[in-house]
């Protein structure tokens, strides 16, 4: 059998069917998979996962290209992405990481007018365990649980700023 990793392949699927921007509205509303609300920057988990603990960074603000950022957006950002790896590192202790931007539907961007980082965290073998769970798509239950134990670390990172 084949084994495809492609982190990024079905962010499409993230994509709202209202049109409506799933950052704003996970900052606005009460997004169940939110972890992290900051002045500027924030943290949800991915509701269709290449694989337990994929996460997305985004600004706060509507863009979408890092060139509309601001210096502080940018700092904010990339430190944010930096925190969300540590808990990652943390709570799920990973063998490694891919960290990315998908830039334009030709790169996967599934969700082009918000941009945001993706981590995925990664484990020795993993190929293996994400055909599994790409075709169970029973995702949710694992997500509640991963939610659960990475919350009380992205408070802490709230109490911080
Ligand atoms: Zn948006």
């Amino acid at each position: 059998m084949k084994t495809l990793w492609a982190p990024w392949r079905m962010e499409y699927i993230l994509s709202d069917k209202d049109g409506e921007c799933i950052f704003c509205q996970a900052f606005s509303g009460e997004g169940a998979l939110t972890l992290y609300k900051g002045a500027t920057t924030m943290v949800v988990m991915n509701k269709y996962p290449y694989i337990n603990g994929h996460l997305l960074v985004s600004p706060v603000r509507h863009v979408d290209a890092m060139r509309l950022l601001n210096r502080e957006e940018k700092g904010d950002l990339l430190e944010t992405v930096e925190q969300a790896i540590a808990i990652l590192k943390t709570v799920m202790n990973p063998d490694g990481f891919n960290v990315g931007l998908n830039l334009g539907k030709v790169a996967g961007a599934g969700v082009e007018a918000h941009l945001h980082f993706h981590i995925v965290p990664r484990w020795f073998g993993d190929t293996n365990a994400l055909t599994v769970f790409a075709d169970l798509r029973v995702i949710p239950e694992h997500i509640r649980v991963t939610y659960r134990n990475l919350k009380p670390h992205f408070d802490k990172l709230s109490e911080r700023i």
